[in-house]
This record gives C-alpha cells, sequence and structure tokens, in this order.
C-alpha cells in the first residue's frame, strides 16, 4: 500500500477565487437566516438553502451536463464541499444524494434511471436517504435480511431499515436488499453467497404503505428513522444494476462516504471559534492544543483530497477512504475535548454564548461520528487489511 505515493499531491490554491464566492453566498444566507453562525451542518435541513446552492450550479457539480449537472473537476467540487461544512451549513437536504447517490446511479444505473433521476438530484429537487442498516445488520452490512422477490413485473420489498437519516423529510431511498444468497441464520443453511445475494433498489418514500417512525437521537432530536416495508411493490425498473451487484456497488458507494471532508470537517466551526478566543498572542497551552488539531486536519484533508483524486479517475480507494474516516472522525471527538482543557484557561471572549453553543453540540453529536459510514473497529480492520496486517 503506497497511499498515493506515485500520484502528484492536488492543489486547491487555483480555486480561491470560486472560494471567495462561495463565502460571500454563505453569508448572504446568514443575513437571510438573520443569524450570525450556524450550528451543526447535519441538523440543517433546509431545501430552500439547498435550491439556492444549486441555482448557484454548486450542487451536482460531478454530474455530467448531459444530465443536468455542471462537469465540474474534482478540485472545485472539493472547495465548495470544504466551505459549506467549514461554515456549517445546513447541507442535510441534498448531501447524500450529491455525495453518494448520484455518483452510484451514474456509474452502475440505467440510461432511463440516469435521465430522470439526476437533473432532479442537480436541482435538489429530490432528496435521498441511505438504507443500508438494519437492526442486525451494521457493521456486518452482508447480513442484511430485508427482500425483494420477483413478482410478476416488478419487485415486492419486505424488511426494516433502521437509522434512516431524514427519511421522514427524503423523497426516495437507496435500499440494499436481498435477492438471493443466504445471511447465515440459522435454518438459512451455511453463511454462503451472502454478499452475491445483494441488491440495491430505488424506492419512492412517498408511498403511503411504508411505514417511516421517528427514533430521536441523544441530542433529543429526530433524525433517524426506522424505515419498514410490507409487501411493498416496485416496478422492475427500480432495481440498480444487476440482481447480484449490490455488494459491489454498495463497497463503492462507501467509498465516497468515507473519504469527503464530512469526516473532519464537523467540529471545524468550534476550532475556528477556539482560535478567535485565544487569539494572537495564545498561551502556551491554547498554542499547543490549537497547533495539535490543525496539524491533524491539514495532514487527513492531504489524503481526503487525494482520494478524491482516486475517486475521479474512477478507482475505488477503500483503504484510503477508511483511513481518511478512522483519523478524520477521530479529530473531531478529540475536539470538543481539547475545546474544554482550553476553555479552562482561556476566557471565551466576546462571543461566548456561540462558543459555549459549539461545544454543547459537538459534545452531543461527535460520539455518533465514529459509528456514521461505519464503526471505527470495524473500518480499522479495513485499513489494517489493506495494509496486508490481517
Ligand atoms: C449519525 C448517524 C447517521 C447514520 N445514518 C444512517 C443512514 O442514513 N442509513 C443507514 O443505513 N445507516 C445509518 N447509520 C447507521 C450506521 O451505518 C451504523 O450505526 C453502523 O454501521 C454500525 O452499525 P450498528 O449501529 O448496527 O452497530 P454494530 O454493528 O452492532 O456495532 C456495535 C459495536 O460492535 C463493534 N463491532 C461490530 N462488529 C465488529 C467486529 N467485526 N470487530 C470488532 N468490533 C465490532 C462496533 O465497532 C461497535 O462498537 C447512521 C449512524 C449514525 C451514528
Amino acid at each position: 500500500m503506497q497511499f498515493f505515493a506515485d500520484t502528484p499531491l492536488l492543489d486547491l490554491a487555483p480555486y480561491a477565487g470560486l472560494r471567495t464566492e462561495v463565502r460571500a453566498f454563505l453569508a448572504e444566507e446568514r443575513e437571510r437566516a438573520g443569524i450570525d453562525s450556524w450550528v451543526g451542518s447535519w441538523e440543517g435541513f433546509d431545501r430552500g438553502f439547498s435550491a439556492r446552492l444549486a441555482e448557484r450550479g454548486w450542487v451536482g457539480m460531478a454530474i455530467p451536463q448531459r444530465y443536468g449537472g455542471h462537469e465540474k473537476g474534482l478540485l472545485e467540487r472539493y472547495v465548495v464541499l470544504e466551505e459549506l461544512l467549514a461554515g456549517g451549513a445546513p447541507v442535510a437536504a441534498h448531501w447524500i444524494a450529491d455525495r453518494q447517490t448520484a455518483p452510484l446511479i451514474l456509474r452502475f444505473g440505467t440510461e432511463e434511471q440516469r435521465a430522470w433521476f439526476l437533473p432532479r438530484i442537480a436541482t435538489t429537487e429530490i432528496c435521498f436517504a441511505i438504507g443500508m442498516s438494519e437492526p442486525d445488520s451494521g457493521s456486518d452490512l452482508a447480513a442484511a435480511r430485508t427482500r425483494a422477490e420477483p413478482v410478476g413485473n416488478g419487485w415486492r420489498i419486505n424488511g426494516t431499515k433502521v437509522w434512516s437519516s431524514n427519511a421522514h423529510r427524503d423523497d426516495w431511498m437507496i435500499a440494499l436488499c436481498r435477492t438471493g444468497g443466504r445471511t447465515g441464520d440459522p435454518g438459512e443453511g451455511r453463511p454462503d453467497d451472502r454478499h452475491g445475494g445483494l441488491s440495491q433498489f430505488l424506492i419512492d418514500l412517498s408511498a403511503p404503505d411504508i411505514a417511516i417512525r421517528p427514533i430521536h437521537n441523544l441530542a433529543g432530536d429526530h433524525h433517524f428513522n426506522e424505515v419498514v416495508f410490507e409487501d411493498h411493490d416496485i416496478p422492475a425498473d427500480r432495481i440498480i444494476g444487476n440482481p447480484g451487484d449490490g455488494w459491489r456497488q454498495v463497497m463503492s458507494e462507501l467509498a465516497f462516504e468515507r473519504s469527503a471532508p464530512d469526516r473532519f470537517l464537523s467540529t471545524f466551526r468550534l476550532i475556528v471559534e477556539l482560535v478567535r478566543a485565544a487569539g494572537p498572542e495564545p498561551d502556551r497551552l491554547a498554542a499547543g492544543e490549537i497547533g495539535a488539531l490543525v496539524a491533524r486536519l491539514a495532514a487527513v484533508r492531504l489524503l481526503s483530497i487525494q482520494v478524491a483524486g482516486a475517486l475521479d479517475r474512477g478507482e475505488t480507494p477503500n483503504t484510503e477512504a477508511a483511513l481518511v474516516k478512522e483519523v478524520g472522525t477521530a479529530l473531531e471527538q478529540d475536539t470538543p475535548e481539547a475545546a474544554r482543557r482550553i476553555l479552562a484557561e482561556t476566557p471565551p471572549g466576546d462571543r461566548a454564548a456561540l462558543l459555549e453553543e459549539l461545544l454543547a453540540y459537538d459534545v452531543l453529536h461527535t460520539p455518533s461520528f465514529t459509528l456514521r459510514g461505519g464503526a471505527r473497529e470495524v473500518v480499522r480492520g479495513i485499513v489494517a487489511r489493506g495494509l496486508g496486517l490481517r
């Protein structure tokens, strides 16, 4: 494993102008919302914000023009993602579709699926949920039991998805379902062909026979859902790729999910406010703590940008993507602790209320960051396997 040793380092400096434009747009949006700062991109589900962002051409940047996208280079897109997250902008309405659904449909979907879904993703007319996890299938995704059986001219779905972020607000879900193979359950025989029996389906969440039930998170917010399918019928053309290709497809989707700046910028707003509070002449403790956070941030950002380059070349850099997630989310989880140590010595300054709000949000939300997109132990296992250590 070389970790891009032979690849020239990608450089975002030429896109400073775009960065300034996005910052100006975000300043306008904060003014429109009448706020000084956003707290928490992930809880921010704002279709209006996403639509205005799309009007500026900053959603669907990786989608080809013939499918209604903007066909921009990966570095331009990366700059926009960084600015949105660094600003704490409310990105939840369009993020999933833009990050992983669009590339999935582009790569594995039929021409009809591309022509219908991609332009609607680029305008943010439709929002997507992820239907991977199940009550007994999280880290071990191949244990998925939700079944899709061929009936007449389509498929019949039965099963339960869980932890589906924003499914109560989204329009569509991509659900990983079992179309063959075995789960390994007692009574189902040997767990052979667990991967080969999985397929992905496009599910219209507005169907009245789908039950979407709330699950409240640690902070008391309704973000997660349980989504139950009971004899839910869908047309034949809603399968993505061929029956049995779901595992390979979902793995490529996870590389997008694990490597982007959303895996290390979730607590960036807090770091910025700490720098502000510490001022131009920070004491030794604040300088050391902030310096350590920023050094880690710089290293993981560099790796994340190189992974983005590999994805753009059509590669599936799963090991490197897993490493970004592991290193990035560890940094995010360490930030509130560092903040507490700094604030014990450093007065919070004139933005004390915002600092407190950011810190409270991060304390409640960072524990989940090493779970979403795959639990830490599992992600570390992927890195170890990629390095030939297991
Ligand atoms: C904020 C957030 C948003 C999410 N959004 C979505 C979503 O939109 N759609 C979706 O489908 N899912 C979503 N999830 C679910 C997420 O993908 C799962 O929580 C994750 O895959 C872990 O699965 P689990 O919760 O079932 O935990 P488990 O897999 O049961 O793991 C529990 C513990 O056991 C450990 N463990 C499990 N297997 C091993 C092993 N082989 N070796 C060592 N340790 C192991 C884990 O590391 C973990 O600490 C979200 C989760 C969070 C926190």
